[in-house]
């Protein structure tokens, strides 16, 4: 019980925090885009005042993309806390573990799953199929 009701008052910590980095990645957001839209409505100003002056259009872009992209996985977290199904690997369904989901809230997948998918998005091969490739034919 008391162990449930922790782990309760950790995933409302979490909750907390999610809320907080949903916000700042908005604000962020939302201040890249309009640092791009200023720069391609107002080409000849030499304001100079941004720091965003030193990156480029495209760099400001894949900037904006990673956001979203961390803003998309926050806001599906605080998502899974409503419907109870916060901290269930996406991947395996078992649980993540508390330790891993205080450092990152956000995170759909377990330990495991993490590294097939990046292993997946560097294009390697999913080893765990291809073991089964290798096994010997059974005997006839
Ligand atoms: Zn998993």
């Amino acid at each position: 019980m008391d162990r449930r009701r922790a782990a309760r008052n950790r995933i409302s910590q979490l909750e907390i925090k999610l809320l907080r980095k949903k916000a700042q990645l908005e604000q962020e957001v939302a201040g890249y885009l309009d640092d791009l839209r200023q720069a391609s409505t107002d080409h000849f100003s030499e304001s100079g005042d941004s720091a965003l002056d030193a990156l480029g259009d495209q760099e400001i872009a894949d900037i904006v993309e990673m956001r979203a992209l961390e803003l998309k996985q926050v806001a599906e977290a605080l998502e899974r806390i409503k419907d109870k199904g916060f901290g269930t690997c996406e991947g395996c369904g078992r649980n993540i573990s508390l330790t891993r989901l205080a450092v990152l809230p956000a995170t759909p997948y377990c330990t495991h799953c993490q590294d097939e998918v990046e292993r997946q998005a560097r294009g390697e091969e999913h080893y765990a199929e291809n073991w089964e490739c290798v096994t010997e034919p059974e005997p006839e």
